[in-house]
């Protein structure tokens, strides 16, 4: 792709617009920055481009602006539409994301991931296994690096792990992954598709420009992920822990095993420090990738026996008076939290928060199986008493704190406190990481002693 020259309109100037623009005026692009945020909001952002030759319309977007551009880089979190994308696309103008322009100047093989929850996990397991075997590798993505940064510092790696959301793969056109992920699809963001179909239709497209000798990895216990076999280009590779198979990766009583092509590596889960269903989903998915993409098994294994996860996905916090007490702040939709009570009983469970617009059903038999007692907060307490208050002893609590003290009353030894919320944080909380800090906080302060 030739820049030098070319008029291109950057929306969004959050931590990838800023490495977007710089990285478009080092190549001699003429670039247009707009948000709707102004000026004394955007300071740091526009502190970290001083002296570029840039020229910003703030606080407003300008129709001309977006049917003029050669090229409109767009941040994910713009809605696809957007009368102002809508613009430019009826004047012919390209419409991107960071993600599809970073991926245009990559030579490295490309391991994307993708699905409804797991992918953080996944992709940062995915990373540490590469760099363990050897590969100079990038990771970012949606985790937090923009890929653009790799492209910007010129560093020549070997494997690049990306974590991508469907917001990002709204706006792709030649994103071609070397292995495309698919972890699973459960119903999410249906506050930003107007249907779940539109939702599953954004996922897939990770695999719409792969061809027959790049890989896409499947979880075929998952049916929508199971769907797309026979309908996409790659070769499929698929993995399972309910079936054997000839070829692919599946998990059979403690040993997860990796077929392809007459070889086969074989790896124990005992020595695995995190646990559940969905890690070892998570494990298998690395390995695939990994192992496709010349990885060997020896070193492979132990950097998964080393991974120790990542904080606020069930975190244990405490153990107080024989109740264990897990963080799950991360847990922003129904899948999520399927996974967590599926991996405990006698649970007192803390949900509630910004209501996403999915039905919580999904949730009904492990809710009336294995929670004794339902604390709900947030916006969607109500919703979510109606759709399953019926089924365990519920109550409402107005902050979390209260609802981390009526929990301590409610259980007993044995039992587990666990606080999964099904919703986004933003009706109570910044974001899902001061909610999780806010948790642990009351938790580390019930009486009772002990060490936090
Ligand atoms: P994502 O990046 O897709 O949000 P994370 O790895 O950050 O995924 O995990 C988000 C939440 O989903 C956490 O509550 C975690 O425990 C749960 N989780 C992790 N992996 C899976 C999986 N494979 N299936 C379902 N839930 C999962």
């Amino acid at each position: 792709m030739e820049l030098a020259g070319k008029n291109i309109l950057v929306v969004g100037l959050a931590r990838t617009g800023v490495a977007v623009v710089r990285f478009l005026a080092a190549r001699g692009a003429r670039v247009t920055v707009t948000d709707l945020r102004d000026e004394a909001a955007l300071a740091g952002p526009l502190g970290e481009l001083a002296g570029l030759p840039v020229t910003y319309v703030l606080g407003r977007h300008a129709e001309a602006d977006f049917a003029a551009a050669d090229t409109v880089v767009v941040s994910p979190g713009v809605p696809q539409e957007s009368p102002y994308l809508q613009a430019a696309r009826d004047a012919g103008r390209e419409v991107i994301t960071e993600i599809e322009l970073a991926s245009r100047f990559i030579a490295a093989s490309m391991v994307a991931i993708t699905g409804t929850n797991g992918k953080t996990t996944t992709t940062t397991l995915t990373g540490e296994i590469f760099s363990a075997c050897g590969f100079r590798t990038f990771v970012g993505g949606n985790i937090g690096n923009p890929l653009i940064e790799l492209v910007e510092s010129g560093e020549a790696v070997e494997r690049v792990v990306v974590e991508i959301s469907s917001f990002q793969l709204e706006w792709i056109s030649a994103f071609r992954p070397t292995v495309a992920v698919l972890l699973n699809i459960t119903e999410d963001h249906l506050d930003r598709y107007a249907t779940f179909q539109e939702y599953i239709d954004a996922k897939a497209r990770v695999f719409e420009n792969q061809g027959a000798a790049d890989w896409a990895v499947l979880n075929m216990d998952d049916p929508i992920v199971a769907g797309f076999a026979g309908r996409i280009g790659a070769a499929v590779f698929p993995m399972s822990q309910r079936q054997e198979l000839a070829e692919g990766i599946f998990h059979r009583s403690g040993v997860i095993t990796f077929r392809h092509a007459g070889r086969e590596e074989r790896f124990p889960t005992e020595r695995f420090r995190i646990t559940g269903v969905h890690n070892i989903e998570n494990i298998m998915a690395s390995l695939a990738a990994a192992l496709l993409l010349g990885c060997d098994a020896p070193r492979a294994r132990a950097a998964v026996e080393a991974f120790g996860g990542l904080p606020h996905r069930m975190e244990l916090v405490r153990e107080l008076a024989g109740v264990r007490y897990y963080e799950d702040s991360k847990a922003t939709n129904v899948g999520s939290v399927e996974k967590a009570l599926a991996s405990f009983t006698g649970i007192t469970l803390i949900a509630g928060g910004k209501d996403k617009g999915g039905s919580y059903a999904p949730l009904a038999p492990l809710v009336q199986e294995r929670v004794r007692h339902m604390i709900l907060i947030g916006e969607a307490k109500e919703r979510m008493a109606r759709e399953l208050g019926h089924l365990t002893d519920t109550r409402m609590a107005a902050t979390l704190e209260e609802a981390v003290a009526l929990a301590a009353e409610l259980a007993v030894p044995g039992e587990v406190v666990l606080f999964s919320p099904a919703c986004s944080s933003f009706d109570m909380f910044r974001d899902y990481e001061e909610r999780a800090q806010r948790f642990r906080a009351a938790v580390n302060g019930l009486a009772g002693g002990g060490t936090p």
